[in-house]
């Protein structure tokens, strides 16, 4: 099996690589220290076409599936991860719409997506059900040709920016069931939208994770994506999949670059009373060879996942829910094991290293978290279902 990226996508890891070293990386701190949403990210990524990695090439996009997702966004985080956070909930939302799209919503949607003119973005947690992302409240009723919408959701990254939004609720017959939901896409400024304060999170401060609340948000029949109800088939086949990869590879960005952190501290920091570098200490050298084969292990798992999900394999879903688990455990502790090779400068405020930490510990609480996706790997390694 081919685990690695085919010529197509090493020549866009390439153009990636180029547009994050001289638009993304000059702007990584601002972003971070100053909460900026990264409009220059999402803009250099769509004039580079990559807005429509994962739409298909008969309408404009590049055509990428899962492998594709990791690699760009692990590019980009290695840089900037609120970036890659960003573009990651913007691809996962464009892989929603494009899983079942009608010609109304290929044209409104994903062509506008390839050409790099529209930004959509994710919007399922809740604060009744938290973590349980699967269980949306929000109510969808149909009356002629339209549906309202009443709830709120939480944390919605691109909140405010994004031109569209994915939503969940739960399916409009009164007969629907707690977990029965439907997707829906919302363009910006529908009436009865409004969005709540701006959330200060402790990493990923560019992301503009916010609140939104929909009083009666009229929304037209056409944007209903699939059929109502059509949760179980959008969550495990879509959602999670393309989520799963987007945050691993942001994530699995961040580990490499505690990596490249603590490689060039132990590179240029000398001692004057020896002359001597922290490459030159016995104990540094094994420390540092552990955190790359741990990266590097991390990697393997994750294009491993990747490249069995594109396949369609039908034993990829333990490797799936595993890789996004691993890649946040490898991005926490990477970047504390940088902070503590890169000594009293790493331990400054807001130096390079305390920023991905912080932006690392996200990893852990997006859901699907840590903790649930751990059980859910021993489910599905066991036979058992996962819900
Ligand atoms: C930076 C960031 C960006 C985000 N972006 C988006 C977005 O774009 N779209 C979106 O829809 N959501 C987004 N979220 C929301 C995210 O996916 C979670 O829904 C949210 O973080 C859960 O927060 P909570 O406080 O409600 O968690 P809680 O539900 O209160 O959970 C708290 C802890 O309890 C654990 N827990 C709860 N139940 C179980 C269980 N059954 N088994 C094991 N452990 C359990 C959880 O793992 C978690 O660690 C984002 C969150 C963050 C932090």
């Amino acid at each position: 099996m081919n685990r690695f990226p085919t010529t197509r996508l090493l020549e866009i890891q390439a153009r990636v690589e180029a547009l994050t070293e001289s638009k993304i990386a000059p702007m990584a701190q601002r972003v971070d220290r100053e909460c900026i949403w990264p409009a220059h990210s999402m803009q250099a990524l769509a004039d580079e076409g990559l807005l429509g990695l994962n739409v298909a090439e008969n309408l404009g996009g590049l055509g990428q599936g899962l492998l594709g997702l990791s690699v760009v966004t692990e590019t980009i985080g290695r840089v900037c991860p609120s970036s890659a956070l960003c573009f990651g909930m913007h691809s996962v939302a464009t892989a929603v719409i494009a899983a079942k799209a009608t010609r109304y919503q290929e044209d409104q949607y994903l062509r506008p997506i390839a050409r790099g003119e529209h930004i959509t973005t994710l919007a399922l947690a809740e604060q009744g059900s938290g973590a349980h992302f699967w269980l949306p409240e929000t109510s969808l009723a149909a009356n002629d040709g339209h549906y309202r919408v009443n709830g709120a959701k939480q944390f919605v990254t691109n909140g405010g920016h994004a031109d569209s939004y994915v939503i969940s609720t739960l399916a409009s017959e009164e007969t629907s069931e707690l977990g029965d939901f439907s997707c829906l896409v919302v363009d910006r400024d529908t009436a009865g939208m409004t969005w709540l304060e701006a959330w200060q999170g402790f990493g990923m401060r560019g992301n503009s994770s916010r609140g939104v609340r929909f009083d009666d948000a009229c929304v037209p029949r056409g944007n209903l994506l699939g059929q109502e109800g059509d949760q179980v088939w959008y969550v495990f086949e879509v959602v999670a999949p393309y989520f799963l990869m987007a945050m691993a590879g942001t994530y699995l960005g961040i580990a490499q670059s505690a990596v490249d952190l603590a490689s060039n501290h132990l590179r240029s920091r000398g001692y004057s009373h020896s002359g001597e570098t922290l490459a030159g200490v016995e104990a540094l050298q094994t420390c540092f060879a552990e955190m790359w084969v741990t990266a590097e292990k991390c990697r393997g798992l994750v294009r491993e996942a990747a490249t069995r999900g594109d396949l369609g394999q039908p034993d990829a879903l333990p490797f799936l829910l595993a890789c996004k688990a691993d890649a946040a455990d490898t991005a926490v502790k990477l970047a504390n094991d940088a902070m503590t090779l890169c000594g009293g400068q790493a331990y400054r405020e807001n130096s390079r290293v305390a920023q991905i930490l912080r932006d690392a510990r996200a990893g852990h609480v997006m859901s699907p978290t840590t903790n649930i996706l751990k059980s859910w790997t021993g489910r599905a390694l066991l036979g058992l279902p996962l819900l």
